[in-house]
């Protein structure tokens, strides 16, 4: 339904990795603290730092060997190997046979056509008289085309040099190739210098002698180690020695003669090739010059290219976006260098490699963790966090539905249902439109739509509100759904402030029995200013701008003011007066109504204490917000105004209004039990509007009924007004309760409603709210101005 609910595979890692992880943070808001700068910055400090040391060089050792092993290619033969073997040494007694067999194998060589000889051995020591005096002379023959090797050591702590070159009287007899090589850190593989400083002078190494290169750096270079140490031709160097070597071999060759043989302590190692003997690395790096000259990019770039992507990987909008990522790191670090090996161009990637790793299997759980804030965890639909990220402007029709019902659902969800319920919505909203993601946030599902506003949304909501309200089978529970519909079609507006009037234009819907409710740009000032009148309400209150205003009450039966209403009023310094229906459902849809309860409450009665001086028996009637209901502190705040203004409680009626917002929850009716138990009387304002049936009516535990103003006002013109006004009088009575009849503004009217039987009116009729002043001094006339 969503990219955004998309899994992770999750990585399970201990050691080093999993260092970064163990430590995880959570802040004081319990949301898990985000790392990922973190990490991707310890990435780059610890990859940078194996680039700079050469830490990262084994690493590059080993891909390289894998790719060396993937590339495994035959050499070109041009470089022959006469090797001291096992059989040789047996044959020629030992490792150190005799000087003048050499000499003859020098013959023999240049008797096959050998273009040129080298030895890997640097004869620093000097044999025999007679041995030294018979390899000379045959070196003198050759002169120029046989070449002695030469070490140039430096000692592992001063760094200094010591020069090993034949000894006389060879050393004048020939010219030298050096023979030296590195090994690279663990010994996975060696590089080859192109010169050695040696004994003052620059010597060329022998492979750069064979390759004709006259390269004059003293850099050293890597090895084409893809060519296969196996495919070198070979010979052995007794059968040189007996002539036994088949001309083709070594005619036009270049020659290397070196030690094969385990004896002769002079076996190497490298990945791709295994062990053998150390002169193969000569002819390894003679056949790689051959080719060409290596090209060597060091671990800067393959490192700069893989911070590009961690920071994809872990910063990506999208998932696939960071995802890709993966394949693309297996193309840039992994088969672009095969590629480019090819051509003798080697890149270094271990810094890289490192930089990705550790960003990819520490870092991708946390970039989860973090993009798990965007997911509602117990749905797995994005949140409205996520929403909020899709971008500034989205030029589509946004779409809010309200599940109004969703307490009493919710009530009995566990959490595998909550999943199953919220799949099956989403499924009916899918086959009415193909939208994208659908987010979550409490009862109100989002999303955007193509269809602009007009006739065919409220089509298309008709159809889909009919879809999505018919009751959904779950665990053997059909579990019926009351939508409403909130819509923003204002695509200028930036998208934080669409997801605002959507959701409250469904809330407002929902209020009013409505399936939808279109957001109107016009109204949106409206909606700031009831905002801004929420800040202000507290300081109102301590200031005084808020006081009661009075309202008689009229008993029918007895002609006489029995009572009042205490009625809120907002004297707003700028704006003069402000009515309760402005900010009373603001302040109950914030959660501000306590404190402006507890104060109407507390001056209700203190101005009733005054009224009883004359009226012991007058009662007050204030309005409690039905949501006060399921409040704790609810009857705390009733008994300490009591308490502090010592009211009788029998001369409190307690107004439930806004009974839309009631639900029946057992909590709601037990405190209404509680406050009749304490001697207060309930009333049920507003009968006939928002969701109070009939059957609801019996449940509410309360002593007097309301009618609403807007049937009230109709009884004489309306017939449908007056059945429901008389129905509502016979079974309130029925019930055993008293009827008010509110907004009562005629004698016609009231004429009506005595003769239905209604107990008591209110309405400007009778009196006009007013302050408790003028309501004191009016009291006295009020019957007897109704009665004239
Ligand atoms: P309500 O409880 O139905 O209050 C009656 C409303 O009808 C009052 O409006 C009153 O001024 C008005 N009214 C009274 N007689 C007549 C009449 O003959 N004709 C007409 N046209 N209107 C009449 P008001 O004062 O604007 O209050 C509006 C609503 O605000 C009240 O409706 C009540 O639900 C709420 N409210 C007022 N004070 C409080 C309060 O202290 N707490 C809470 N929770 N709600 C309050
Ligand atoms: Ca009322
Ligand atoms: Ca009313």
């Amino acid at each position: 339904m969503s990219a955004l609910v998309g899994k992770f595979s999750g990585f399970r890692l201990g050691g080093f990795f999993g260092r970064f992880r163990k430590k995880k943070a959570v802040v004081a808001d319990g949301r898990p603290k985000d790392r990922r700068l973190r990490i991707l910055l310890w990435a780059v400090f610890i990859s940078a730092s194996c680039g700079t040391v050469g830490l990262g060089e084994p690493l590059d050792d080993l891909v390289r060997g894998l790719r060396d092993a993937v590339r495994a290619q035959n050499a070109s033969g041009e470089v022959v190997v006469v090797a001291v073997d096992d059989l040789t040494n047996t044959k020629l007694g030992g490792p150190d046979y005799p000087r003048r067999y050499e000499a003859k194998v020098v013959e023999n060589l240049f008797k096959l056509g050998a273009k040129r000889v080298f030895f890997d051995n640097v004869y620093s020591k000097s044999s025999t008289k007679f041995d030294d005096a018979q390899f000379a002379a045959s070196l003198s023959r050759f002169r120029g085309r046989v070449f002695l090797g030469s070490l140039s050591l430096p000692d592992p702590l001063t760094m200094e040099r010591t020069s090993y070159v034949p000894t006389e009287p060879l050393r004048s007899k020939v010219r030298l190739a050096s023979l030296d090589l590195a090994t690279i850190s663990l010994g996975l593989s060696h590089k080859l210098p192109y010169n050695t400083p040696t004994g003052g002078k620059l010597v060329p190494s022998l492979s750069n002698v064979v390759s004709n290169k006259n390269n004059d750096s003293d850099e050293f270079y890597r090895p084409d180690w893809s060519i296969k140490v196996s495919s070198i031709p070979t010979v052995r160097l007794f059968d040189v020695y007996n002539n036994n070597v088949h001309i083709d071999k070594i005619r036009g060759k270049d020659i290397i003669i070196g030690y094969t043989s385990v004896a002769d302590n002079d076996i190497k190692f490298q990945l791709s090739n295994g062990y053998f003997g150390g002169v193969y690395i000569h002819a390894i790096g003679s056949e790689t010059l051959l080719k060409g000259t290596p090209v060597e990019f060091n671990w800067i770039y393959a490192y700069l290219v893989s911070i590009l992507l961690s920071v994809l990987l872990l910063y990506a909008n999208s998932n696939t976006v960071s995802y890709s990522t993966v394949p693309i790191s297996f193309f840039a670090l992994g088969l672009t260098p095969l590629f480019l090996d090819q051509f003798l161009i080697g890149v270094d990637i271990g810094a890289g490699l490192i930089m990705f790793l550790i960003a990819s299997i520490s870092g991708l759980p946390e970039r989860r963790i973090a993009n798990s804030a965007l997911i509602n965890v117990s749905t797995g639909l994005p949140n409205i966090a996520a929403l909020r990220k899709e971008g500034s402007v989205v030029q589509q029709t946004l779409i809010a539905l309200k599940i109004r019902n969703y307490s009493e659902i919710s009530a009995s969800f566990v959490e595998s249902i909550e999943r199953e319920f919220f799949v099956e919505l989403c499924r009916r909203i899918g086959v009415t439109s193909n939208e994208g993601s659908i987010f979550h946030s409490e009862d109100t599902l989002f999303w955007f739509s193509d269809i602009p506003m007009g006739a065919n949304l409220t089509n298309h909501l008709q159809g889909l509100n009919a879809l999505a309200s018919s009751a959904i089978l779950i665990s053997s529970r059909m579990i019926d759904v009351q939508i409403a519909f909130g819509i923003d079609g204002d695509f200028d507006r930036p998208l934080s402030s669409r997801i605002g009037s959507a959701s409250l234009c469904a809330q407002e819907a929902s209020e009013g029995n409505d399936i939808w409710k279109f957001y109107d740009p016009e109204r949106q000032h409206e909606a700031a200013w009831q905002l801004s009148l929420i800040g202000q309400l507290e300081k109102a209150i301590d200031n005084n701008e808020i006081w009661v205003a009075f309202q008689p009450k009229l008993d029918l039966t007895w002609n006489r003011i029995v009572g009042a209403e205490a009625l809120v009023r907002w004297t707003h310094p700028e704006r003069g007066t402000v009515g309760p229906d402005e900010f009373i459902i603001a302040a109950e849809t914030h959660n501000r109504i306590e404190k402006l309860t507890a104060f109407v409450l507390d001056r209700a009665l203190a101005a009733t204490n005054e009224i009883h001086y004359v009226y012991p028996n007058f009662s007050i009637a204030v309005n409690l917000s039905a949501q006060l209901l399921e409040s704790p502190v609810l009857l705390d705040l009733i008994q300490q105004a009591l308490k502090k203004n010592r009211f009788p409680p029998d001369k409190l009626v307690l107004e439930i209004t806004e009974t839309a917002h009631l639900t029946r929850s057992t909590i709601a009716l037990d405190v209404m039990t509680q406050i009749r138990a304490m001697g207060i009387h309930l009333s049920v304002d507003d009968y006939g509007t928002g969701n109070a049936t009939m059957d609801y009516l019996k449940l509410l535990p309360s002593d007097e009924v309301k009618i609403d103003r807007s049937f009230v006002s109709g009884i004489c013109s309306d017939a449908q007004d007056r059945i429901m006004v008389q129905s509502t009088i016979k079974m309130v009575h029925d019930l055993g309760r008293r009827v008010v009849a509110e907004g009562v503004e005629t004698q016609d009217v009231m004429d009506q409603l005595r003769a239905l039987g209604c107990d008591m009116v209110q309405g400007y009729l009778v009196g006009k709210p007013v302050p408790l002043g003028v309501f004191i001094r009016q009291l006295p006339e009020a019957p007897q101005r109704l009665a004239g």
